[in-house]
């Protein structure tokens, strides 16, 4: 079993092997701040009370106040909200953005409640962690199952019991509720973003075919950005299982059906294929967009993709990394692949507090500008360094670390 921080922290000392860094850093973020667990109590349809376990890891403020989203799934634990937590400092480190890292999580499914439910679940979850938010503290965002409506329990729980009317402490909001334009296919973009500033260097030809792992928030809107680009997007999946069509599919009718059937078994024209299988298709591109630890030491191998675009969070284990780098795979890392939905959150929070509201064409090019530089940073220091992306972009964040610790 693979445990995330573990890979966290094998990702970080392959950076000190390639650049020196004080021992004191190092330490001092192999270690969060602060970690709270809550238990949260709902009252449930049937009338019984069950508690569910809460999660908030604060993993570093020395470039800002705690920043990451909160992730509703029965396998969320501690170890993954502290990897997840990890990364979010290294993710707002090399997207430059004055923020540091947190992360939160319930052990949930959240399938499994009705929508009264969810929302008592989401508002207990700020009144057990509220005196440890706020703006200048710690500002959580959504996650896998965590959705605009959810923050916006979760922001008015908060409002109500911190008077604070700003609505500056969580983003992700609904756009008539303090939310940002652009915020919702932020990451997805931002990953567009990120993979055609790098593309050429990586030898991707234009309408290159895409396989697109998950197809939430994130997997979702790439899916569609990639086709609008003039990609062909052949496979897409759920946690159920995926399809696969050569001649390309149209990802608002993959997105339609789902919606109309609850998964896409019996998609017309298509070869249903498993979410294994869909990691080693023949395709230039492979997006993982679900969970952790999907490319691993038994499938690197067998990986054909020329590029991994990494849009979840941890999808490639440090095994897999060496292999896929061994075989000249470029692999986009998560801390900038999917860095858009963290910068947008922070256009968001600045919007709530200086009382703006910015137009889609303002926040987009602003996003673009920042992820088109920060890319061609990460991808100068590989190529002088001699590492892997990952390597370069952890050094780069290591560097802004140690200078804002200093
Ligand atoms: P989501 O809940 O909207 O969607 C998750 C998707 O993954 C769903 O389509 C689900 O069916 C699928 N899925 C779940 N388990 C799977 C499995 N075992 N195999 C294949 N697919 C599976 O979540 P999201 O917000 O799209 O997040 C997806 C990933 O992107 C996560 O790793 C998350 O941490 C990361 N991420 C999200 C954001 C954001 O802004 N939402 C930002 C940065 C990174």
């Amino acid at each position: 079993m693979n445990n995330p921080f573990q890979n966290a922290l094998s990702q970080l000392s392959k950076a000190t092997k390639a650049k020196q860094f004080p021992d004191s850093l190092i330490e001092g973020l192999s270690k969060p701040q602060r970690e709270i667990l809550v238990s949260i109590p709902v009252r449930m349809d049937d009338g019984s009370t069950r508690y569910f376990e809460g999660y908030r890891v604060q993993h570093n403020n020395v470039r800002g106040p705690y920043k990451g989203g909160i992730r509703f799934h029965p396998q969320a634990d501690i170890n993954e909200v502290r990897a997840l937590a990890f990364w979010m400092t290294m993710k707002t480190a090399v997207a430059g953005i004055a923020m540091g890292g947190g992360k939160g999580g319930v052990t949930v499914d959240p399938k499994k409640l009705s929508p009264g439910e969810l929302e008592q679940l989401s508002r207990g979850w700020v009144q057990a962690l509220w005196r440890n938010l706020g703006p200048e503290v710690d500002v959580p965002a959504p996650d896998v199952n965590t959705t605009p409506k959810i923050m916006e329990w979760m922001s008015d729980e908060y409002e109500k019991l911190s008077g604070d009317t700003s609505r500056a402490t969580f983003t992700g909001k609904p756009i008539e509720y303090g939310g940002s334009e652009g915020r919702t296919p932020a990451t997805g973009l931002g990953g567009y973003y990120v993979f055609a500033t790098l593309k050429d260097q990586a030898g991707i030809q234009d309408g290159a075919s895409v396989a697109v792992q998950g197809m939430g928030n994130v997997g979702g809107h790439a899916a569609t950005i990639f086709t609008e680009n003039g990609y062909k997007v052949v496979a897409m999946s759920d946690s159920k299982g995926g399809i696969y069509k050569e001649s390309g599919l149209d990802p608002e009718e993959v997105e339609s059906y789902k919606k109309k059937n609850g998964s896409l078994k019996g998609f017309p024209g298509a070869k249903q294929i498993t979410n294994a299988e869909l990691l080693e298709l023949p395709v230039d591109i492979l997006i993982p967009a679900a969970l952790e630890n999907q490319i691993t030491s038994d499938n690197a191998a067998k990986i054909k993709a020329k590029l991994v675009l990494e849009l979840a969070n941890g999808p490639t284990t440090p095994e897999a990394d060496e292999s896929l780098f061994g075989r000249g795979i470029p692999v986009i890392p998560d801390i900038l692949a999917n860095a858009g939905g963290v910068v947008v959150s922070t256009f968001e929070w600045e919007q709530n507090r200086a009382s703006e509201h910015w137009s889609e064409i303002q926040v987009l090019e602003k996003l673009e500008k920042l992820l088109v530089e920060q890319s061609h940073n990460v991808w100068q220091r590989a190529t002088d360094l001699n590492v892997s992306l990952r390597t370069a972009a952890f050094v780069i964040a290591l560097e802004r670390l140690e200078a804002a610790q200093r």
